[in-house]
């Protein structure tokens, strides 16, 4: 007769930095975590998009533009180090910006800037995390053996002791109702802002900035995304991502895609000095649905975890709605999931055909 460890499954739903930092801190500690992702790449919000154009003389060329976060920040000694780590091993730099928010006077910032694109980061740090991309969650049953998902073209995937959600807040609270609806109903009162993101690729211009911060208008941030470093620019362009503040982007939220272009297109030409030969490569936009925590939480929570029924909830929105915010959030649950876990994890004896799988949670006491 044999002893071994009962290991409780868990499924971690949402492939940004905030499920990454979990499902890797959860496999780290031992556990038997499968990530579910309903997009085909990880990142979330850390996104970066190709875009592909004909130039004057029929050469199709492309580059990548990061359209979601452009750079984050790293203050808690947990995350610096993990920045330190990623930086050793070549897969972020630091970036000195050279910033514009009010004329005369640039401003300098330092920011991390993960290399070559922002979702490698998530990538690097999930490591050997089993994972199942396109799977969109719709639901979840839970029954006396556990939690199963069930997927948006029908077909599920269980049984899970516990379950973490790391997505936006309103996302999340879809899936809670009916399992914990105190939760679901604070969560879809998380304010969250939609953002407008014009990506655009023009002959070179002579900018002094690699990124601005307007005052006035429709837009909130533009960065020049060929000076970021670690970036393979297009030759002799200039590729831009500029954001639209929150303001306008909801005033704007239904509106015709090709009209948003001429707008923001419009709103960028602005900043740039004048040139009627200028050309543009290539222009597009994408509609940010949840991009940015209305107000930072005032909650001091960095996650939740009901050990009673094992579901767990992470996110931007527990923090200050940044990259490093959400890092924390997941961790942080990672670590508290995982100390409760400690303390159920006991040794059984293996005998034969007796149990395949043994459930040990607190309900069961
Ligand atoms: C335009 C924009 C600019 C930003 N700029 C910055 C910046 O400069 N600096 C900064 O620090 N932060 C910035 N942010 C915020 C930052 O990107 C987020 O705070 C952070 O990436 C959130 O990570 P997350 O893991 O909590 O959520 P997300 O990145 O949203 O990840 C959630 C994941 O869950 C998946 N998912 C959702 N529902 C389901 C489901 N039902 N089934 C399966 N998968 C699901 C999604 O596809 C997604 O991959 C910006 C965000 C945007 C949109």
């Amino acid at each position: 007769m044999s002893s071994r460890k009962i290991r409780p499954a868990i499924a971690v739903i949402g492939a940004g930095i905030a499920g990454t930092s979990c499902a890797a801190a959860l496999l780290r500690a031992g556990h038997d975590v499968t990530l579910f992702e309903k997009s085909n790449n990880v990142g979330g919000r850390m996104a970066t998009r190709r875009v592909q154009w004909t130039d004057a003389s029929g050469v199709e060329r492309s580059t990548d533009l990061d359209h979601g976060a452009q750079q984050f920040s790293a203050q808690s000694p947990r995350f610096r180090a993990v920045v330190a780590r990623a930086e050793a091993a070549g897969q972020a730099e630091f970036w000195q910006q050279r910033v514009y928010a009010a004329f005369p006077e640039p401003r300098m910032r330092l920011r991390v800037m993960p290399v070559p694109d922002m979702p490698s980061f998530c990538r690097n740090l999930l490591g050997g995390v089993p994972m199942r991309m396109g799977q969109q969650v719709q639901r979840l049953q839970r029954g006396v053996d556990g939690w199963r998902l069930v997927f948006s073209d029908g077909e599920s995937a269980g049984l899970f002791d516990h379950v973490m959600l790391a997505m936006p807040p309103a996302q999340a609270a879809l899936l809670l109702a009916g399992h914990k609806d105190d939760w679901a109903d604070a969560l879809a009162a998380v304010p969250m802002t939609p953002c407008w993101t014009l990506m655009a690729v023009t002959d070179d211009v002579d900018w002094p900035w690699d990124a601005a911060e307007p005052e006035n208008g429709p837009l909130a941030v533009v960065t020049r995304n060929d000076r970021k470093p670690g970036r393979d620019g297009a030759v002799g362009c200039a590729s831009w991502v500029a954001h639209a503040t929150a303001a306008w982007s909801e005033a704007h939220l239904e509106d015709d895609p090709k009209a948003v272009v001429q707008m923001l297109r419009a709103a960028l030409t602005a900043l740039m000095p004048p040139d009627s030969q200028r050309k543009w490569q290539h222009v597009g936009v994408h509609r940010w649905l949840y991009a940015s925590l209305g107000q930072p939480s005032s909650g001091h929570s960095e996650c939740w975890w009901d050990p009673v029924i094992g579901l767990g909830v992470c996110g931007d929105s527990f923090g200050a709605g940044t990259v490093e915010a959400a890092w924390r959030s997941g961790d942080e649950l990672a670590d508290t999931v995982a100390a409760s876990l400690d303390t159920e994890l006991i040794v059984v004896e293996e005998i034969p055909q007796v149990m395949a799988r043994v459930r040990i949670t607190q309900e069961i006491h």
